[in-house]
């Protein structure tokens, strides 16, 4: 019996389309299907596979308008970020399609023989990705696997799946064999469980909950399985008194209210010097009100709904805890839609649920700091570590903050995260392996050592 689910819009509601829930029959019959593949793909040669990923690429191209209207209708995200998710897709591919022929191992030398290196693909990757950002997130995955000769089962989050739908076609069309490179469509429980316990799948590349992502890596352990996760985040953004104040209040609702902050990334615990605590709140809260939260079609748009009723729920039941203060509030269209006011809350102490916990909403906290070493244990004292800003002008304070924050990924007076060409990825309980850059092929390839005795 074939059963069916609503993919809806969350700026108005409506139902975009219905999609086929997909069964444990028919992940199975996938990942069959890319284990078949992978006997043929792995062996293809690594020019032949380079330019199948540069035309993949050059297609992503040429539909980034129709893949963006798509994210923008099954998704919410802004124009300008869905035109960026889609090129961002376009230039993964490109940059991975630059592995194939530079993926070797080394000679080592030895006594009696030669010594050599293989770099080798796995075989059939699981990846499963989350709602916030269904294309790159997947891309980031895909794009190293199959550059390195492994197929691909990809499930994307049941909310947001069309995305992922269009680029299995254009993979296609790219000249992509059948087999290497399905998506489908599914639940977690079911389909991404699946992928977990098959024997066929064997590694779990996984971005999403730290909750769900800790029930994959003991599920990956019966196996053992390889796995890499990317988790969740409560990223510092730490201001110190000698930073361009005007520069850094400017810059913070982008910085956590971007994607409605449903980032991974979002810089949600502002920490300010005590000093310059005025001072900021008040450019801080000229830019709150200027943020732009509407239609998300518009160009103007700097944020739009937030995912699902579900989510808007479970953001608004983080307010009005006893331990918080709402600061103030920007706004946020009425009526139809998954809609909040990007939220400034200034917690009464460390111990405030909204401080601790990641809330992947448009919400942020506020709290002072004395010194620079204030700064530093207020910033680590997160289970997470994903990302984080340091605001400052001065150059040794810099170095020495950015080595003593326990985070993956930091900028210094900037909030950008993710290039494509460096590594990406959590300490602590934000994640296990790289993302992007060189060091992700290492997480897509077995290493294998061969002796050849010449006596
Ligand atoms: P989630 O609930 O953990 O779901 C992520 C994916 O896992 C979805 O595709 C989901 O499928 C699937 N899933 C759920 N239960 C599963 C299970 N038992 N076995 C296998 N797969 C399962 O996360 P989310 O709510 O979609 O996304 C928000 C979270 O992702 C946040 O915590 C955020 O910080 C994190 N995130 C991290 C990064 C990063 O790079 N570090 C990037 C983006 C997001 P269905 O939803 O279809 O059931
Ligand atoms: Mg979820």
């Amino acid at each position: 019996m074939s059963t069916t689910f609503d993919v809806i819009n969350p700026a108005t509601e409506k139902v975009v389309t219905q999609l086929h829930e997909a069964d444990i029959a028919e992940t199975d019959a996938i990942i069959s299907r890319a284990a078949k593949a992978f006997l043929t793909w792995k062996n293809v040669s690594p020019g032949d596979r380079a330019n199948l990923l540069r035309r993949f690429s050059s297609l992503v191209t040429a539909h980034r308008e129709e893949l963006a209207q798509i994210e923008i209708n099954n998704s919410g995200h802004t124009r300008g970020n869905a035109l960026w998710e889609a090129d961002n897709v376009a230039n993964v591919l490109n940059y991975y399609a630059g592995a194939p022929e530079r993926l070797f191992g080394k000679q080592i030398p030895v006594a009696g023989g030669v010594d050599i290196t293989f770099k080798e693909p796995i075989g059939v990757v699981g990846i499963i990705v989350p709602w916030n950002f269904p294309m790159p997130i997947a891309s980031w995955g895909f794009s190293a696997a199959l550059a390195a000769g492994n197929t691909v089962v990809l499930k994307p989050a049941e909310l947001t799946p069309l995305t992922a739908v269009r680029l299995a076609e254009l993979a296609l069309e790219a000249g992509i064999p059948e087999g290497v490179f399905n998506v489908i469509v599914g639940k977690g429980s079911v389909v991404g469980n699946r992928f977990v316990t098959n024997p066929t799948v064997r590694k779990i590349s996984f971005t999403g909950s730290t909750a769900v992502g800790k029930s994959i890596m003991a599920g990956c352990a019966d196996q053992v399985k390889r796995v890499t996760l990317e988790l969740g985040g409560k990223s510092a953004n730490v201001i110190f008194a000698d930073s361009d104040i005007d520069r850094a209040a400017a810059a913070a609702p982008g910085a956590v209210f971007d994607n409605s902050g449903q980032d991974c990334c979002a810089r949600s615990r502002i920490l300010v010097q005590k000093s310059v605590f005025d001072r900021f709140m008040e450019g801080f809260e000229k830019s709150v009100k200027a943020f732009r939260v509407e239609d998300p079609n518009l160009d103007t748009s700097q944020m739009g709904p937030l995912i699902s009723k579900k989510q808007l729920e479970t953001v608004q039941s983080f307010l009005g805890d006893k331990d918080d203060a709402v600061a103030f509030t920007g706004s946020a269209p009425t009526g139809a839609g998954y809609w909040m006011p990007p939220t400034v809350l200034m917690p009464k102490s460390v111990n405030a649920r909204t401080w601790q916990e990641e809330i992947f909403g448009p919400v942020v906290s506020v709290l002072t700091f004395e010194d620079e070493a204030d700064a530093i244990s207020l910033a680590n004292a997160s289970d997470y570590g994903l990302s984080g800003s340091i605001w400052t002008n001065d150059l040794g304070r810099a170095m020495r903050v950015s080595r003593a924050i326990e985070s993956g990924n930091l900028s210094v007076n900037s909030h950008s995260s993710v290039r494509f060409w460096t590594p990406f990825g959590g300490f602590k309980q934000s994640g296990l392996g790289r993302a992007l850059g060189p060091d992700a092929l290492d997480a897509y390839t077995e290493t294998k050592n061969v002796f050849f005795a010449t006596e």
